[in-house]
């Protein structure tokens, strides 16, 4: 065997090993059956020696790419400070430092009354905290969620979400969860387009206010600004507005899951201020953990009136991911990286929608900052009345492997699985962007090819 075959055979043995061994319930690795090397900025090296242009960074989770030299020194200062890895929620100076910085990120209006609970360190851990906290503080029992909204995997947070696929097979979960149509123009749910988000809000006010709608009182709702999972698909500002003064009217705690967008991805720090409203409750995880699991929900001081260890856990003191993250949210905002990312947002943008003319599948591009998705239809169906073709899962899945098989990794959402999504380092640079559109036209061309083949 010469060394590039010894090193292919060693990959394949990785591959084999973990599907021999791994739960069936695996995700990412039947997409992506590969074993990682290194990773640096936007690219991951696999052990065959194959370069990668990363677009799903971590789900987000990397706001600067691969080990930035400002996070691994980070990391690396607080591993020669002395200081424990892990606190449980015991205050350090490295995390007060955290606090300030996130705090300074904050529109001040929230900033000014807030108080920050840590979570064990994921997503779904900071939505359960947040609807424990608003159900406490309210004394109510039911919430309001949205079609196609993602919180998580853990049984209150999947309550809360739209994807049947996990839900159906374990049904019985939070069951006071009434969900609520979402802005989404290319399959606008009223038939209108565009508009659609009017009649929806009108709808939900009347909903809301109908003493017969059958829905109790609710202790809060919760929401993507820009939906992420659900398809990339970013609420009008008008309806966020609506909504905030709908849950005002109401008294209704308004939870804004910035999980995904929060931080810098939308080309604000967070996506909800596109709409210059302020939230009661924000939840955060991913890029705030500078690469390293945390997460915390960040609320107006008036709601904290749960009582000491309401929301215990172990893993709420992860220093060095409390020093990664302060490193990571000074970097971007020394550096001016938000209006970076409205640039390559707007770059990647008018790439694919260039491409979105030439190309038999493409239906729908769209998304904010560098949080972007791309509708893979079936051009070849019958449209709807709306002129939108159905989802086409099978061909987003095959530009998914194309794309895979040319150095590109992109994941997939949407409510058919069939929108190609994007979330590349917030550093990306203009080079970069350019290199994953013309891989991604590439891949897109000849999974084409491959139906007209199939077909032939
Ligand atoms: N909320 C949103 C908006 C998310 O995108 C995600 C994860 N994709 C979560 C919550 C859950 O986060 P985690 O996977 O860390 O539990």
């Amino acid at each position: 065997m010469n060394r590039l075959e010894e090193v292919q055979a060693a990959s394949n043995t990785y591959v084999e090993s973990q599907s021999r061994r791994e739960s069936n319930a695996r995700t990412y690795a039947r997409k992506f059956p590969m074993a990682i090397q290194e990773a640096h900025g936007i690219f991951l090296k696999d052990t065959d020696g194959r370069t990668y242009y990363d677009c799903l960074c971590g789900a987000g989770t990397l706001a600067l790419g691969h080990n930035h030299p400002v996070v691994v020194e980070a990391i690396r200062s607080v591993l020669d400070s002395g200081l424990p890895l892990h606190t449980l929620d015991i205050t350090t100076p490295v995390k007060e430092e955290f606090v300030d910085t996130v705090f300074d990120c904050l529109p001040k209006a929230l900033a000014n009354h807030a108080r920050i609970q840590f979570c064990g360190p994921t997503g779904a851990d900071a939505v359960e905290a947040a609807v424990k906290l608003v159900k406490t503080a309210t004394g109510r029992r039911s919430m309001l969620s949205f079609h196609g909204g993602y919180h998580g995997m853990t049984s209150g947070a999947l309550s809360l979400t739209g994807n049947l696929n996990a839900k159906v097979p374990i049904s019985g979960l939070m069951s006071d969860v009434h969900f609520l149509p979402y802005p989404y123009t290319y399959r606008d749910p009223f038939g209108i387009g565009e508009e659609g988000h009017r009649i929806g809000s009108r709808f939900i006010e009347h909903v809301l206010n109908d003493p017969e709608s059958g829905i109790t009182p609710p202790a809060a709702m919760i929401m993507e600004a820009v939906q992420g999972e659900g398809g990339v698909i970013p609420a009008p500002v008008e309806w966020v507005r609506q909504m905030r003064r709908i849950t005002d009217s109401l008294q209704i705690p308004l939870i804004i899951d910035e999980v995904q967008a929060g931080f810098g991805r939308t080309g604000k720090w967070f996506a909800f201020e596109h709409s210059g409203i302020i939230p009661d409750v924000v939840v955060m995880s991913k890029a705030i953990g500078g690469s390293l699991p945390l997460s915390v929900v960040i609320y107006h001081e008036k709601l904290d009136v749960w009582k000491p260890g309401a929301h215990a856990g172990t893993f709420r003191g992860n220093q060095m991911a409390m020093a990664a993250g302060t490193a990571t949210l000074q970097y971007m905002r020394e550096t001016n990286l938000i209006e970076h990312v409205r640039e390559m947002g707007l770059r990647l943008m008018s790439a694919f929608n260039q491409l979105k003319k030439s190309s038999r599948y493409i239906g729908d591009v769209r998304g904010r900052g560098l949080m972007i998705g791309i509708e893979i239809v079936d051009t070849e169906a019958m449209p709807d009345d709306l002129g939108s073709f159905p989802a086409f899962q099978a061909m987003a899945a095959r530009i998914q492997r194309a794309c895979f098989e040319r150095g590109l990794i992109v994941e997939l959402g949407g409510r058919h699985g069939a929108v190609v999504r994007f979330l590349p380092p917030l550093n990306i640079t203009p080079e970069q962007c350019d290199a994953v559109c013309t891989i991604f036209a590439d891949a897109v061309k000849a999974a084409e090819r491959d139906r007209s083949e199939l077909e032939s």
